[in-house]
């Protein structure tokens, strides 16, 4: 029976798939197949600095290899930027945006100077400096040439979804969790949602298509965990529905470290190239082999 279940696995092509690559994509094919719904492939590939085509294709050859299928055509965010672009002009209508024009080691410097980082979730929280420069400041710069990313101003951002606090959304382990404009403040502070290089983000890009996609059910890693609170934010600024979500913990090596590319990790392909197979791969990412296509 065909259900609205939707699910999707999103990785970014960025080197060769890993075991705990082959483990996330099979949580999510495995969630769509149980609820008899649907999976998609989406290639998060904006970051054209690290992603490369061959890693993409890399992808589609070692989820097929592995028998997993998706619906046509995949998502690939970098053919895209015109969407993302249009959620920003959004948020710019409402002021809710600013040009930032700080380098990492201005706001290093700045940091330093103020004695004190404000710790959040993703590192040392923007100290706000360019939030306050005058219109005709950042019209100046701009017109100048100076590169600029775009962040959201997160209090005023909050003001505009007042009355509606705190917001909610759902974790499959962690239960129902409650998003507040003081988790989001000092958690996240001015987030960028368009970098200097690349005018999108993880965070805009994420939310903007898991909805456009119709995902119900975003099966992902636990680090994304907090992020969440980020992007349930964004889903009431744009009025974006709320999918359900399941954070699920990473693969460890024999160590207790996360399994990583660079580090323990063999890939895919290697592993392949070695003669184990796919029902040997499902095995030891710990999901049942037969629940899977030969
Ligand atoms: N593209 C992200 C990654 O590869 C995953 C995004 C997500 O599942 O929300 O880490």
């Amino acid at each position: 029976m065909q259900s609205d279940t939707v699910t999707r696995c999103a990785p970014s092509p960025t080197g060769y798939l890993h075991l705990g690559h082959a483990y996330a994509a099979g949580i999510g094919w495995l969630r769509a197949q149980q609820a008899g719904g649907r999976f998609l492939l989406r290639i998060e590939d904006i970051d054209v600095t690290r992603c490369r085509p061959e890693f993409t294709q890399a992808i589609f050859d070692d989820l097929h290899w592995l028998g997993l299928s998706w619906e046509e055509p995949v998502r690939r965010q970098s053919q895209h930027f015109a969407d993302y672009a249009r959620s920003l002009d959004r948020l710019q209508q409402r002021g809710l945006l600013y040009p930032c024009f700080c380098t990492r080691k201005q706001i290093q410097a700045e940091i330093a100077a103020a004695g004190h980082a404000p710790h959040g979730f993703e590192g040392a929280v923007y100290p706000g400096t360019c939030r306050h420069l005058s219109a005709g400041e950042r019209e100046q710069r701009i017109a100048a040439g100076e590169a600029y990313a775009l962040r959201l101003d997160m209090a005023a951002a909050c003001q505009h979804v007042d009355g509606r606090w705190p917001l909610h959304w759902h974790d499959e382990q962690a239960g129902l969790q409650a998003v507040t404009p003081d988790l989001l403040i000092q958690g996240f502070g001015d987030v960028v949602l368009a970098r200097k290089e690349t005018p999108a983000s993880y965070h805009l890009c994420v939310t903007h298509d898991d909805a456009l996609q119709g995902i119900t059910l975003v099966t992902r890693g636990s680090d994304l965990f907090m992020a969440t609170h980020l992007h349930r934010l964004l889903q009431a600024l744009f009025g974006w529905p709320v999918p359900a979500y399941a954070h699920h913990p990473f693969l460890l090596d024999e160590t207790g470290e996360r399994l990583a590319k660079r580090k323990n990790a063999p890939a895919l392909r290697d592993l392949r190239a070695a003669g184990v197979t796919p029902a040997a791969v499902w095995q030891q990412a710990g999901l049942d082999p037969a629940a899977f296509p030969k």
